[in-house]
């Protein structure tokens, strides 16, 4: 076992491209820490520098309390699987797995006990005197994690093991890397960009963008409690309801969430109305998950808004609502690039706080409403016309044209600055 800590590393690839910015993290011994964030954020480079393979350019690097910025990749014992786990062609599944035991000159006995015992944990017991040309995609990534934790390292580096299987066996192998890895108790640090692998396989789960980190926690502390709108849209199976609001405190009652058409109230009992009421008379992101929304009926009086059904969608499980309610969707904000800002580039016209300003309903002009309405945005909150997506179950309780009353869950609404992030302290 091993832990690893990260203190503010930064790599910065030639030609002054920052990949990895003054990034900080710790992964514990024999936790499953899971690094993910969308394609081109610096994960992999990250990997890379833990492993050896990729020099850190500042910052600090610890491999089970020693400092390891300059030790050879081989002196780290840390094993790695890829994508596309390469193997020996003219081995068999055996000759493969056992590779790196038998360069280390072990006791055969045991090489072949070991082997076996490994490769029925994988599944792969039938295939060990087969070549991996003659295997499925799903048995060779099996081969290559068998090879890799054969000599029980004591870190295993996983970059988007499962990426190049089909959906059934990515569920299948998901389940028993999670298994082994847990009953070999190594540290593991797997990379991803798919959340589903990141929320069922991690304790925790570190969110990076653009080479920053944004958000550490549990599944459950990201998924319900988000630092920011982009980390609250990137854990979202569906896409994230994001709507800005004024915020007004009439007579000092309570606290207005304004969208428009709509109101919702916040009373002041609430543990989050102090926070929001800074904001009086400015504005505010309201984000709702479309889980934490659902139909009610026409004479419920709790927190609810309204609209007509736009379209109906079956996702097998479930269905999802779409409802034209008259406020726009909001693109996530982006977190800034630093890199762009670093070599002196603008980011966008205006800022997301700008596009929020023009967003607004009672500031919008129609046109120009339509026009952002209708657009895709970065991002991924695309969100087409003023819609919010409700989640319905396996029963639509609706039928497209519908009059729809939607009730709100208070306590998950996420509130965000205009700039993306949370008003209320998440908590961690
Ligand atoms: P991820 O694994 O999250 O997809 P990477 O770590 O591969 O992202 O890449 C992070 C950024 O660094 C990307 O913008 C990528 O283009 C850049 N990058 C990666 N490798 C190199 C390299 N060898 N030279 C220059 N830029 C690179």
């Amino acid at each position: 076992m091993s832990s690893v800590v990260l203190d503010k590393v930064t790599k910065v690839y030639p030609g002054d491209h920052l990949a990895v910015d003054r990034l900080s993290l710790k992964a514990e011994d024999g936790e499953f820490l899971v690094l993910l964030g969308p394609s081109g954020c610096g994960k992999s480079t990250l990997l890379r520098m833990i492993a050896g393979l990729e020099e850190i350019t500042e910052g600090e690097l610890w491999l089970d309390g020693q400092m390891a910025n300059h030790l050879a990749p081989r002196d780290r014992d840390v094993a790695m699987v890829f994508q596309n786990g390469a193997l020996y062609p003219h081995r068999t599944v055996r000759g493969n797995i056992a590779f790196p035991l038998e360069i280390a000159k072990s006791d055969p006995n045991m090489v072949r006990e070991r082997v076996t015992e490994l490769s029925k944990a994988l599944h792969i017991d039938e295939t060990l005197d087969r070549r991996p040309g003659t295997l499925s995609g799903g048995q060779r990534q099996r081969v290559a994690m068998g090879r890799a934790i054969v000599r029980q390292p004591k870190l295993f580096l996983m970059d988007e093991p499962l990426s190049n299987l089909d959906a059934g066996m990515r569920t299948e192998l998901r389940m028993e890397i999670s298994a082994l890895v847990r009953s070999l108790g190594v540290t593991t640090i797997y990379v991803t960009h798919d959340q589903v692998e990141a929320l069922t396989l991690a304790d925790r789960i570190a969110i990076l963008n653009r080479g920053v980190l944004q958000d550490v926690g549990t599944p459950a502390q990201i998924y319900n409690d988000p630092a920011t709108a982009f980390v609250a849209a990137f854990l979202n199976s569906q896409q994230l309801n994001l709507l800005a609001a004024t915020v007004r405190t009439p007579q000092n009652q309570y606290v207005m969430l304004d969208f428009g058409p709509h109101r919702l109230t916040i009373p002041w009992s609430d543990p989050r109305a102090y926070a929001i009421s800074q904001y009086t008379g400015g504005q505010v992101l309201v984000g709702m998950r479309p889980d934490g929304l659902a139909p009610v009926p026409e004479s419920y009086d709790g927190p609810s808004f309204f609209g007509r059904v736009r379209a109906l969608e079956y996702h097998g499980h479930e269905w999802l609502a779409y409802i034209e309610c008259g406020v726009p969707a909001v693109p996530v904000p982006e977190p800034p690039d630093r890199a762009a800002l670093r070599n002196g580039q603008r980011t966008g016209s205006g800022g997301i706080a700008g596009l929020v300003r023009r967003l607004l309903p009672q500031r919008a002009e129609p046109e120009q409403q339509e026009q952002e309405q209708t657009g895709q945005h970065p991002g991924s909150g695309i969100h087409r016309r003023a819609d919010l997506i409700v989640r319905l179950g396996n029963r639509p309780v609706w039928r497209a044209g519908d009059a729809a009353k939607v009730g709100v869950d208070p306590n998950r609404l996420m509130l965000f600055t205009t700039e993306g992030t949370r008003i209320d302290k998440p908590r961690r």
